[in-house]
């Protein structure tokens, strides 16, 4: 059995070979209700930058079960915008399976909203060039909307031109995920999903048809329950594989089984 954590991201300081050793035995310690322990654990790394993707491409490079995406988060669109750098290094990588994490993040509005749109747009028009789905992360200032009303237009555009993208660790709405919904949109589902709190991003999750869930950590952060506050690794997947399968009637195996199978199709993962 095989469980594929669709997004997480490496610290600058991280060695591959015991990361690698930390999130298979975060994995074990993850799969205490499962009858057995998925033997191979698949993992995305999320590039953010230039220099966070180029790490994403070593690390694939390095392990088997790593595969990567390049891209530039909110957070650093001003900073790419002033240094712009040449993303078509990673196009022909044999291991690239998205494009991202890009977005839209107005909670801190490290860059400006212009800066923002132009630097999401000009990606998404990679991920249609390069035939590859987009990662996208999108936060809102509180009782706002301005980033889901921005994401909404932009990505209308980008899946009537055939466009393909997940929307990671999602924690909008009920209304908005139907409309990506009908844009043939994936849904991120991470640690969040087992917070206490987070009524409303299992209600929002409720709404979502099996085969557009993907199952991911966004390590380092967000560790799920039992392992709240604790650092995150790729492993820890399996408590978000299990959690969500609970909500569907769907023991720890079925589950992780359906939504590493749904993760592969998305990322087309032939092996
Ligand atoms: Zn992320």
């Amino acid at each position: 059995m095989e469980i594929f954590d669709t997004h997480f991201h490496l610290d600058p300081e991280d060695d591959f070979s015991s990361f690698l050793q930390r999130s298979y035995d975060d994995l074990r310690l993850a799969c205490s209700d499962y009858r057995e322990v998925p033997s191979k654990l698949l993992m995305l790394c999320a590039g953010g930058s230039y220099a966070g993707s180029l790490r994403a491409m070593e690390f694939a490079d390095y392990a088997e079960e790593v595969w990567f995406s390049c891209g530039v988060h909110p957070h650093d669109a001003a900073e790419y915008h002033l240094d712009r750098r040449d993303f078509s290094i990673f196009k022909d990588h044999r291991k690239l399976l998205a494009i991202g994490e890009i977005g839209l993040d107005y909670f801190y509005g490290f860059s400006d909203r212009d800066t923002q749109l132009s630097v999401l747009q000009e990606f998404l028009d990679m991920a249609l060039d390069w035939d590859k789905p987009a990662m996208l992360h999108l936060r809102d200032k509180d009782n706002c909307r301005q980033a889901y009303d921005d994401a909404l237009a932009l990505l209308s555009g980008f899946s009537n031109a055939g466009g393909r993208f997940v929307i990671h660790c999602y924690a909008g709405n009920q209304d908005d995920a139907r409309k990506f919904l009908d844009m043939g949109g994936y849904f991120g589902v991470t640690g969040m999903y087992t917070f206490k709190a987070a009524h409303n991003i299992r209600e929002t999750i409720s709404i979502i048809p099996d085969d557009r869930l993907l199952i991911e950590t966004d390590s380092p952060y967000l560790a799920p329950v039992p392992y709240r506050g604790r650092n995150n690794t790729p492993g820890m997947v399996a408590l978000v594989a299990a959690s969500l399968g609970a909500s569907r009637q769907l023991p720890p195996e079925a589950s992780t089984a359906l939504f590493t199978a749904n993760g592969k199709r998305f990322y087309r993962i032939k092996e």
